[in-house]
């Protein structure tokens, strides 16, 4: 009965100038989000996007529409011919089918289409009426309603709806250019992540592991990590990239205590040697200032030295919490908690020094071939492309 399903979008009404572009960008994602089920349609119509569903069920539509940024709210609706006799009609069908029966309820009108021939009170009382006569146990109470139809009449037609689903909010994925961000198997980056998706970054994935240290098994859940973080953005693409020469390296010829400390730097630079290639404009870390050794400032300024790329962490003021708490309300928290080690956890030091400084770590790295190794690495790069459909 619901065969259409009305997009609203939030923030990207205040962009001006950039206004028409993003809602192009925006339509995009909801195609994009919507392409496993055939039949259904996605148009523009004024401020607003229209999905149409072509007998497409409208739950599971919903569910994937919920994650797509930018949108603020979503309604399952009607679509009618735009006449008084038709859409009171449809109102009437619409209050049999809510999902729990209401005692009162008010309509509300809004008219984009002035030719239309009642005004929004008198469309309002006419259907309000035929409600009432149709269901002798409801009454109109317009200040506390159980439920509210709402009726939009536009030029195309109009459209009915009594519930309104909270979107995702944020910025449309794509419109705040594109970045790389280093995914471990842990708990915080796919955090950092979706906070970047959040707000429009189009984000590039890169997972370093230690094969054959590291497990293919902690390689499936850095993957299903990305799938699921796909259901959030579009497809996306997860670099996977040994760092297993690094390693030895550093285990080699470098003070236990910096180990960390160096094969962070050896990330960054082996990123940003893709960055140009790839259009990345930062890098993107699941980092909270403080949470362990090499996450103190002075950790935090000792790794960024390394690269000219800009760092964002969005979860570095977070506290632990309120990091697991978006974990699970994203879906990610069940994987990343499975026990598999990363390259890091197999490499760390017993007692990893805390505040480094600049100096002394260049200095342990001048053992290094810092080159030869980001090439050794950039040799092992593999790329996989993950769709969100890859998690069920
Ligand atoms: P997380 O829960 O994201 O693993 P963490 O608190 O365990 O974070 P660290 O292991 O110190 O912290 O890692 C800090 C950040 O470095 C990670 O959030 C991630 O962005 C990056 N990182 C760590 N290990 C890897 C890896 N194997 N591949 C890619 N990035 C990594
Ligand atoms: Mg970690």
């Amino acid at each position: 009965m619901f065969d259409h399903i009305l997009v609203r979008y939030g923030e990207i009404n205040t962009k001006g100038q950039n206004r028409s572009q993003l809602e192009r960008l925006l339509m995009n994602n909801v195609q994009q989000a919507v392409k496993e089920w055939e039949a259904v349609n996605v148009r523009r119509i004024s401020s607003r996007i229209l999905v149409q569903l072509n007998g497409t069920p409208a739950e599971p539509v919903l569910t994937r529409l919920s994650k797509v940024f930018g949108i603020s709210s979503l309604s399952p609706v009607m679509a009618v011919r735009a006449d008084v006799e038709t859409i009171t009609e449809a109102a009437n069908q619409l209050f049999d089918k809510l999902p729990s029966a209401p005692r009162t309820f008010k309509v509300e009108v809004k008219r984009g289409n002035k030719r239309f021939v009642m005004d929004s009170p008198t469309l309002a009382g006419h259907v309000g009426e035929a409600v009432l006569s149709a269901h002798a146990d409801l009454t109109v109470d317009v200040h506390h309603p159980d439920a509210t139809i709402h009726i939009d009449v536009r030029d195309e037609g109009a459209y009915l709806y009594a519930e309104k689903i909270e979107g995702a909010a944020g910025l449309p994925v794509g419109m705040s250019g594109r970045v790389c961000a280093l995914l471990s198997g842990g708990i915080d980056s796919p955090v950092a992540v979706w906070k970047a998706m959040k707000r429009g970054l189009q984000v590039d994935l890169v997972h370093f592991h230690s094969f054959p240290f590291t497990s293919e098994r902690a390689q499936r859940k850095v993957e299903e990590l990305t799938s699921t973080l796909a259901g959030w953005s579009r497809d996306l693409n997860l670099h996977l990239i040994s760092v297993t020469e690094t390693q030895a390296a550093i285990q080699k010829s470098c003070p236990e205590a910096l180990r960390t400390i160096l094969l962070r730097r050896m990330m960054f630079r082996i990123c940003e040697a893709l960055a140009a290639r790839r259009g990345w404009l930062a890098l993107v870390t699941g980092d909270s200032l403080g949470q362990v050794a090499s996450q103190t400032l002075e950790g935090i300024y000792a790794v960024d030295s390394a690269t000219s790329l800009s760092v964002l962490r969005p979860v570095g003021m977070e506290d632990k919490q309120d990091i697991i708490n978006v974990a699970r309300r994203i879906g990610t928290f069940e994987t990343s908690i499975q026990p598999y080690d990363d390259c890091c956890s197999i490499f760390a030091p017993r007692h990893p020094k805390t505040h480094p400084t600049l100096e002394e770590v260049e200095r342990a790295e001048e053992k290094l071939d810092v080159q030869q190794l980001v090439e050794t690495a950039l040799q092992s790069l593999e790329v996989k492309r993950i769709s969100a459909a890859d998690a069920r």
